[in-house]
């Protein structure tokens, strides 16, 4: 790496990542580490712990011994905690922008808003607790139902490598606010961030064992996690694959399950839009957070009228668009996260090429001659069966295609086997509405761009999830509804023989 280029690399850096269980940090109960490198000189940093059935075990046991005082501690003590938790997270911002740019290569400035989002979690969280009220229902006068709502137990939680901690806040938010205590397998290419939860969790006086974390490979201590029988929930975020894996792996305990994953999600472009907000919302919604973004919109379908324009425009922007060092304040796309990833999506490109026109973009910068780079990469006419139409890439790469009519749209929005985020753009709202309607995905943007209030559900259909988390669901999703009936007046005992 060029020495003028800044390396983002904080000073203190811990030399070893462990786990955290019952309030102590541990090694993993074998010894064995994994090597963790962060993307711009992909050499090691740190060993992290390489968590198993045992270590998961460990982590299990100190969360059902932590459940009963969390589980039954009223809702606005723990709400209490989760306020003092977000003002923990806040003061860190500057820390966690700093971990995650250089762990996870995501640009310094995108960096600093996760820590916002991540408290914003927990505030919100606190508030659904204390204004969740419980059900009852009157059967004529002498009769009621009524639903009590109890966490469902340890909770599994398991997550990706883009944004981490942001990730791990949106999961570990509904679940302490639900009185549920948690295990949190975070992802093994991003370990760094999560270090901070000890030390915010402890700040805000939650209890010991609460929240415990288990580094490691996905196939070893996320599987353990997914196989343990005193876990009876799994809320996984991650891809498609892993995310079928382990639906048919929580089968044999029959576990509730909530899967976010992959997406392809489309955005669709009519002549009458507003072609410079669609322009700027088209760069920033797929080449943000390096392309490495669940709801990206990766293939952009346009209007035949205005679609030689558009490319050529999204193009232009798109050779502009800044690459360089995460930590560099000027930068808009930073490091891949991983080798493996960078490869994977070079290879994409490389497909691309043979599938569709190359119109920007498709190698590394060539001020960047080592680390994770791509400059953004715009593929046009690219037909519905090419790879890059159908599959995840997830980086900062862009599949565009014309359209003549809103069926043909429709069509090609949906001839994916994906259904996370839609993006749709035009000046008839009518139509706008139509098409969000039509359109097979959990989450449909009309004009405007990937803002979502924390009270609406998250999800998506198809291959890209099972369930919804957000708002009032994420707490149905951590807790069990049980009804008890009781009889007010006289009981009304249906007996044999009676006349
Ligand atoms: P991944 O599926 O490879 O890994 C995700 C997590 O699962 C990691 O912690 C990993 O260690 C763990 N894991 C892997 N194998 C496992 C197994 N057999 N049992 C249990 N855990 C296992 O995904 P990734 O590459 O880390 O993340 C990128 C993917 O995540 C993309 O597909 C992206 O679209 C998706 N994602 C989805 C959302 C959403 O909300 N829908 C949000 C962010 C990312």
């Amino acid at each position: 790496m060029p020495t003028d280029l800044p390396t983002g690399r904080p000073d203190d850096l811990p030399g070893e990542i462990r786990h955290w269980i019952g309030g102590e940090l541990l090694d993993s109960a074998d010894g064995r580490t994994f090597a963790v490198c962060d993307p711009v000189s992909n050499s090691p940093y740190a060993t992290a712990a390489a968590g198993g059935p045992e270590d998961v075990d460990r982590a299990v046991a100190a969360g059902r011994a932590a459940f009963p005082a969390w589980s039954k501690l009223g809702t606005r003590e723990r709400a209490r905690i989760l306020y003092r938790i977000a003002d923990g997270v806040e003061a860190r911002e500057e820390r966690l922008a700093a971990l995650e740019t250089f762990d996870s290569g995501l640009p310094i400035t995108q960096a600093r808003g996760q820590a916002r989002r991540a408290a914003e979690n927990f505030r919100y969280f606190a508030d659904v607790i204390v204004g969740l009220g419980e059900e009852a229902f009157r059967v004529g006068d002498e009769q009621i139902n009524y639903v009590v709502r109890t966490p469902i137990g340890v909770a599994g939680l398991i997550t990706p490598w883009n944004t981490p901690f942001m990730l791990e806040s949106w999961k570990l938010a509904p679940a302490l606010a639900s009185g549920c205590t948690l295990v949190l397998k975070p992802a093994e290419w991003t370990p760094l961030s999560a270090g901070l939860w000890p030390e915010i969790l402890e700040g805000a006086g939650l209890p010991a064992g609460v929240v415990n974390i288990v580094h490691g490979i996905g196939e070893e201590a996320g599987q353990a996690l997914v196989d343990h029988p005193q876990v009876p929930l799994i809320s996984f975020t991650g891809s498609t694959d892993t995310g079928k894996h382990i639906v048919r792996s929580s089968a044999a305990h029959l576990k509730t399950t909530s899967m976010e994953l992959g997406g392809k999600s489309p955005v669709v472009l009519f002549a009458d839009a507003d072609l410079d907000a669609a322009l700027d919302s088209v760069v920033f919604g797929v080449f943000s957070l390096n392309g490495e973004r669940c709801t990206a919109g990766s293939r952009v379908l346009v209007e035949r009228p205005v679609y030689e324009e558009f490319t050529r425009r999204l193009a232009e922007r798109a050779e502009r668009v800044r690459v360089g060092p995460p930590a560099d304040p000027t930068t808009q796309v930073g490091a891949l996260v991983h080798p493996e990833h960078y490869t994977r999506v070079l290879d994409y490109v490389e497909t691309g090429q043979r599938e569709a026109k190359l119109l920007a973009g498709g190698s590394r910068p060539a001020h960047l001659p080592e680390g994770n780079y791509l400059q953004p990469t715009v593929f046009a006419d690219v037909p519905r069966d090419a790879r890059i139409f159908q599959e995840e890439i997830f980086g900062p790469v862009v599949a565009v295609a014309p359209f003549d009519d809103e069926a043909e749209a429709v069509e090609l929005a949906n001839a994916t086997e994906y259904g996370l985020a839609a993006y749709v753009w035009t000046s008839d709202l009518k139509r706008g509405h139509r098409v969000a309607h039509a359109v097979e995905s959990g989450m449909v943007w009309i004009n405007s761009h990937n803002v979502r209030d924390l009270r609406t559900p998250f999800g998506g259909v198809k291959s890209s999830g099972l369930g919804r988390e957000g708002g009032a669901h994420s707490i149905d999703f951590y807790t069990e509804s049980k009804i008890v009936h009781v009889m007010l007046g006289e009981a009304h005992t249906p007996r044999f023989g009676a006349s």
